[in-house]
């Protein structure tokens, strides 16, 4: 029977536990939503300033719909191309410091249309172990060579730099903030030893975006490297909360990837209202500062809570913080039980993250108040104790 394979694989995950529903929202996105008609203080989303349903945003978003309608009707390089569309390039690359940029339709689609475009046969790409999905998936449909070199091990990226250089463009790639785990790239060194061996970096900043450097530039705006970097990839849909991806690069790879980046060539432009929700969030980045003052506020409020309750909480040093539990389905337990208690805070287990490093990934925003973490560290406290987790306070 055709598909037999999947009803077999479904059954296998509903018997250990890994199977999971998706939990639709009832609400708009903020630092309480409403599931099953319980309203749970907001753990789990990557809206980071919490613009996702900012007032600013909405109102340019219906401006842009009464004006310029719903759809665009065809795509950027026929009849999809909008003014609003190019101008808001120009800003995005103001903003990153760079010569130009271009926006694809997500995140993931900027990875693989970046990645696939850029490369040939004659190049090599060499990759972090634990970059995001749509780097490995954009690393899979290029024609270069590859090496993977071990999470943020310096020593194994100069030694895969030193054994590939005779490739024509090498092209080392790391995600900026490692959305799992949180911890930050150490990127002067890699840019350092990029330029030593005369390869190109490419970061991904979809969890950097509005959370680091100036007024959210970015990773490598964090770290003063700006115009060390020839491609910042990252995403609108996180911090930046709307939807979309934007490579920040050079004119002449802008030019190229309109002529040659697949998704950008061939998948429907973003309607009017995105676009104009995007350009009026890096406004409102530039212009709120207080909203990055908030948000770290909160993640050194709440790391500090969750490490004195005794969690492991891992490295992070971002907005983002792994409670690791280990065992999967007991992080599937715990998240369950959380929502009990009020907080929505899911787990991530295998494939996302190794086996036996299932944790509840948590994100504080701008938007949360200090009543809800401190009721989230009580929730946390509480589970903790029903499920008899060993905590080390
Ligand atoms: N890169 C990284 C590092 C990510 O975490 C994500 C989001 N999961 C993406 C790319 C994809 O971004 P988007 O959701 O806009 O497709």
């Amino acid at each position: 029977m055709a598909f037999e394979h999947i009803t077999e694989a479904i059954n296998e995950m509903k018997e250990q536990g890994t199977f999971r529903k998706l939990v639709p929202l009832e609400s708009a996105q903020g630092n309480e939503v409403t599931i099953d008609g319980k309203s749970l203080v907001q753990l789990s989303s990557n809206n980071y300033l919490g613009l996702a349903n900012h007032p600013r945003l909405k109102q340019a978003a219906v401006e842009a719909v009464e004006q310029y309608g719903a759809g665009t009707g065809s795509v950027r390089t026929i009849a999809g191309t909008f003014e609003m569309h190019e101008a808001f390039e120009r800003e995005l690359a103001e903003f990153k410091h760079t010569e130009a940029s271009l926006v694809f339709q997500s995140g993931f689609a900027t990875n693989l249309g970046v990645l696939s475009a850029l490369l040939g046969p004659e190049d090599v790409v060499i990759s972090d172990a634990l970059n995001h999905a749509s780097i490995i998936d954009g690393i899979r449909l290029t024609k270069a060579a590859r090496r993977i070199y071990k999470h943020v091990d310096l020593e194994d990226l100069e030694k895969a730099l030193k054994e590939t250089q005779d490739y024509r463009t090498r092209l080392v790639v790391t995600d900026g903030v490692f959305s799992m785990d949180g911890n930050i790239a150490p990127l002067p060194a890699i840019v350092e030893l990029a330029e030593k061996y005369d390869a190109a970096v490419m970061v991904d900043d979809a969890h950097a975006s509005g959370v680091l450097g100036k007024n959210g530039r970015g990773t490598v705006n964090h770290f003063g490297l700006d115009g060390r970097v020839a491609l910042q990839v990252g995403t609108l849909s996180k911090a930046i909360g709307v939807l979309g991806g934007y490579v920040a690069c050079s004119q002449d790879v802008r030019d190229y990837l309109i002529h040659k980046g697949r998704p950008f060539l061939f998948s429907t432009s973003h309607p009017p209202a995105v676009v104009a929700a995007n350009r009026e969030a890096i406004r409102v980045m530039k212009e709120e500062e207080e909203l990055f003052d908030k948000l770290w506020a909160n993640t050194e409020f709440f790391k500090n809570g969750l490490r004195d309750l005794g969690f492991d909480i891992g490295h992070a040093t971002t907005p983002i913080t792994p409670v690791m539990l280990g065992e999967e389905t007991l992080a599937h337990t715990f998240s369950d039980k959380l929502k009990e208690h009020g907080v929505f805070a899911q787990s991530i287990a295998f494939p996302t993250v190794e086996r036996g490093k299932a944790r509840i990934r948590t994100i504080v925003t701008a938007e949360h108040t200090r009543d809800d973490l401190e009721r989230a560290l009580e929730a946390f406290k509480t589970v903790a104790e029903e499920l008899n987790v060993t905590l080390h306070a």
